[in-house]
């Protein structure tokens, strides 16, 4: 069971950090081409909004994640040289 959950998350932490390396992914509908062929009638694909790229699930909440991660040390690492400052009683 433990296996699995070991499994589980080292699958997850390989996902993010594809995610971060490339966040998007060739639209799965047109396929890049930016044309939705399927419905046999050719138009604009509307899955990527004729981008041809769409973000990969949970793209965006990952990357938000990231950057709130970044910010929080980015902080801490400003405040750590006044860490030599007296904490009041
Ligand atoms: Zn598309």
């Amino acid at each position: 069971m433990i296996h699995l959950v070991l499994l589980a998350i080292g699958l997850a932490v390989a996902y993010i950090v594809l995610v971060l390396a490339s966040p998007m992914q060739n639209c799965p509908r047109c396929k890049g081409t930016r044309i939705d062929r399927t419905t046999g009638r050719i138009r604009a694909c509307r899955t990527c909004f004729v981008t041809g790229r769409i973000y990969r699930p949970g793209a965006r909440m990952i990357h938000g994640l990231y950057w709130l991660i970044v910010r929080y040390l980015r902080e801490r690492r400003r405040e750590e040289p006044s860490t030599a400052k007296e904490t009041e009683k």
